[in-house]
């Protein structure tokens, strides 16, 4: 799939009295690394005080036996970022902690605020000074300021005025807050640790730890957690829009999202596109390791036997050192490694998620011609991305999008396959096995569950001017191969 998809955060949060919170915070936040690799961050309280560490960078790169030993009390929050607004540096990192008239708070967030801008010029005006870019300083400051005798009327006031997806936890010196928008856009589920209770983005992080899973938090729900238990209340009314695009690609295959486990909707996803778009090939592959589960999907259905065909460097991460000029004109591919025994004189169809950009997607065709594949036929998990997301999931603008300017038809002649299908909508409602009005699906119809605010530029269909077109189109990059003798 195109690395130019990405997720923007995981969050996660406990209250465990008699545990080391830090601990069972990081391995939370280990868990949800998928979610984000940018930077992570722990805060930490104890009734009295807030406790902070963030760093730039994977999880466990960031902190330490140090640094956990600096993160006392029996409640904690967690976050892992990939930035969507603001820029990617050490004060962008998350928590962020405020000291407000309301007293200290501690915010991650994930999800992405569509009138940030305004929300953000009201507060300025009101003389309050940010020292960050991002959107969810914006919800920190507003909450940290916000009228209302209790903690539940502040979070019903800043969810009167929100506007776009937000997964948050907060916490104050006394209590853990869990909070999910309206749209319940970005997932959030609450569960249960050795009689402690914890909150995560996603489900694989309790399997990890060994707690129980309890319950989704609801659209529009607020959950709070203090040492005595846990109270909810609904702060807004539930206006159902999830990102669907959390079972094709986003979540972990481990995780359990609207009652489904990932792994076998992903099987049903590539069996439908089996039965949409079947194909006269020898073999099934899928790009590792996301589109693994829907190739298998597609085998199982159409008879065709799965291989692994391209083998993925496990231990590529996120980093800021690039290829050189030398190694790009090799061809030199850190992700992907294909096996020309396997792949020698067959008809392949390759499996993936979805297209974006279309660079990675061409490149990896290529690299399958090179290894002696002699038909590459591209099955793609996912509609066509036709309009760009506005609720946290950076996939560019619309103009960037291969599928808002090509057909089908110039897509597959671009990425030089031999055929190309794409799942549908409706074929991707059946075999998610959901109502249809709980999902949000508008980066395939360009239909947004809310108003989004008139972005030209992230809407044209244009590039701005001055921008080099080509830097976001197909590159006409050699793929790599190793022979294995
Ligand atoms: S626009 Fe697409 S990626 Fe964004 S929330 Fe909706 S379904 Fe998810």
């Amino acid at each position: 799939m195109s690395p130019t998809l990405r997720e923007s955060c995981g969050v996660f949060g406990v209250v465990a009295p008699g545990e080391d919170v830090a601990r069972i915070t990081f391995y939370g936040l280990y868990a949800l690394q998928h979610r984000g690799q940018e930077s992570a961050g722990i805060a930490s309280a104890n009734e009295r005080r807030l406790y902070l560490r963030t760093g730039m960078g994977l999880v466990s790169q960031v902190f330490d036996e140090e640094d956990l030993s600096y993160l006392p009390g029996h409640m904690a929050i967690g976050h892992t970022r990939y930035s969507t607004t603001g820029s990617s540096h050490a004060a962008n990192a998350q928590p962020v902690v405020i000291e407000g008239p309301n007293g200290s708070l501690a915010l991650g967030h994930n999800g992405n605020i569509v009138n940030a801008a305004v929300l953000r010029a009201d507060l300025e005006q009101q003389g309050i000074a940010f020292t960050t870019g991002t959107d969810s300083e914006v919800i920190a400051q507003m909450l940290a300021h916000a009228p209302g005798a209790s903690w539940e009327e502040r979070w019903a006031y800043l969810m009167r005025r929100l506007e776009g997806a937000y997964s948050l936890v907060a916490l104050t010196p006394q209590e853990l807050i869990a909070a999910r928008d309206p749209m319940g856009n970005r997932p959030l589920s609450l569960g249960r640790l050795n009689g402690g209770w914890v909150v995560a983005s996603e489900t694989c992080a309790f399997d990890h730890l060994g707690a129980e899973f309890i319950r989704e938090v609801e659209p529009g729900e607020v959950v709070r957690i203090t040492e005595h238990g846990v109270e909810s209340f609904h702060a807004a009314a539930r206006r159902d829009a999830f990102c669907i695009f959390e079972y094709i690609y986003f979540a972990r295959p481990d995780s359990v999202l609207g009652g489904k486990l990932v792994y076998p909707v992903r099987m049903a996803l590539g069996a439908q596109l089996a039965r949409e778009h079947p194909a006269d090939a020898d073999v099934v592959i899928g790009m590792p390791d996301s589109a693994t589960a829907a190739a298998v999907g597609y085998s199982q259905e159409s008879g065709i036997p799965f291989i692994e065909g391209l083998v993925k460097n496990r231990y590529v991460g996120r980093t800021f050192i690039q290829p050189d000029q030398r190694m790009r004109e090799m061809g030199v591919h850190l992700k992907f490694n294909p096996l020309p025994e396997l792949l020698a004189d067959r008809r392949v169809v390759l499996v993936d998620d979805s297209i974006v950009r279309a660079t990675t997607t061409s490149r990896v065709v290529a690299m399958l011609r090179k290894a002696g594949a002699r038909e590459v036929h591209l099955r793609i998990t996912a509609p066509p991305i036709i309009s760009p997301c506005f609720f946290g999931i950076d996939m560019g603008t619309r103009w960037e999008l291969i599928a808002g300017r090509m057909t089908v038809e110039e897509i597959r002649e671009q990425l030089d396959a031999d055929s190309l299908g794409y799942l549908s909508v409706k074929g991707l409602i059946e075999a998610v096995g959901l109502p249809k009005e709980k999902f949000c699906l508008a980066c395939f119809t360009g239909n947004y569950p809310i108003s989004v605010p008139l972005q030209m530029d992230k809407l044209a269909l244009e590039p701005p001017v001055g921008a080099d077109r080509h830097e976001f189109e197909w590159t006409d990059v050699v793929p790599s191969i190793s022979r294995r003798v």
